[in-house]
């Protein structure tokens, strides 16, 4: 039997086959789980392709995190879906935006507020936006999965993204104070750096990439999505019942090393 056997999850942020979030649908599907991605805006019609390359085609939602009335209308949409009764075990939240001309590769004494403020309301609040507006139909023990980049240090070129992850972190654990006493568990995934769309447009990211897999004890491939995908997996399923607010890092081991 899958660890995911019989959940219903939805994985918002899937673009293309190299999206962290594509990993964890098939990864989650090839568990047993039952599952609905999303995207938003023009990528919609991209997604709606990659999603007949999973084991199980999902049906694909249109969900921008900063559209109030998208959010509104989620949980109408996943019981379209799944049924008017239909809970969600499982909330997979993997979107982050931050503009790459203005924020990051460099130019973080220059970011301007407004980009800055773009990048904190997709990247950390909608984790937020995302938990309230799947809550109603929330199943008894569900858990809200994030994905971090760690935001511990200053990375080069990561720059005002970083500070976004920062703000991610922090809401993880407000979250956590706040669902927990509902019986929801929030946590995050710290993964290493992957050859993803999201990472490949940031000016400079490839630095970071080719530190890793030399630091990183366990070695570290950057195309390989499943590691990450697979801890996502774990920490949505019933083998972490008492673990919320926590972040699991997915890096090789490289956060643990001081050189
Ligand atoms: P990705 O494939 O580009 O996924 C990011 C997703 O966020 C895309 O589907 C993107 O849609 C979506 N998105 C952006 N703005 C949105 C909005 N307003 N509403 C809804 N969705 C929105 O890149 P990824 O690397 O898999 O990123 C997934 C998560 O993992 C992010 O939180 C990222 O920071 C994190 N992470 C990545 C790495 C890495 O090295 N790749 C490492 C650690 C953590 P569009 O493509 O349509 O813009």
């Amino acid at each position: 039997m899958g660890l995911l056997e019989g959940k219903r999850i939805l994985v918002a942020g899937v673009t293309m086959d190299s999206s962290i979030g594509f990993a964890v649908a098939k990864v989650a599907q090839e568990q047993g789980a039952e599952v609905l991605i999303s995207n938003f805006g023009r990528a919609l019609s991209i997604t709606k392709r990659i999603a007949k390359r999973l084991p199980v085609e999902p049906p694909v939602l249109d969900l921008d995190v900063t559209n109030q009335e998208h959010l509104d209308g989620l949980a109408d949409a996943v019981r379209e879906h799944f049924g008017a009764d239909a809970t969600l075990d499982g909330v997979v939240h993997s979107i982050a935006f931050g503009n790459p001309e203005t924020l990051l590769g460099g130019k973080f004494l220059d970011g301007p507020w407004e980009d800055v403020a773009q990048a904190v309301q997709v990247s950390a609040y909608s984790l937020k936006s995302l938990a309230m507006a799947t809550k109603p139909i929330l199943a008894p023990g569900a858990g809200i999965v994030g994905l971090t980049f760690d935001a511990t240090v200053a990375w080069p070129a990561y720059d005002w993204m970083g500070v976004a992850k920062a703000a991610l972190e922090s809401t993880n654990r407000y979250l956590a104070r706040y669902l927990g006493p509902e019986g929801i568990r929030v946590n995050l995934v710290s993964a290493g750096p992957l050859r993803t769309i999201a990472a490949k447009a940031i000016p400079g990211f490839e630095q970071l990439d080719a530190m890793w897999s030399d630091r990183s004890p366990l070695g570290w491939d950057n195309t390989d999505q499943e590691p990450t995908a697979k801890a996502v997996c774990a920490l949505l399923s019933d083998f972490f019942p008492a673990t919320t607010g926590e972040i699991v890092h997915v890096d090789g081991g490289y956060h643990a090393m001081g050189a």
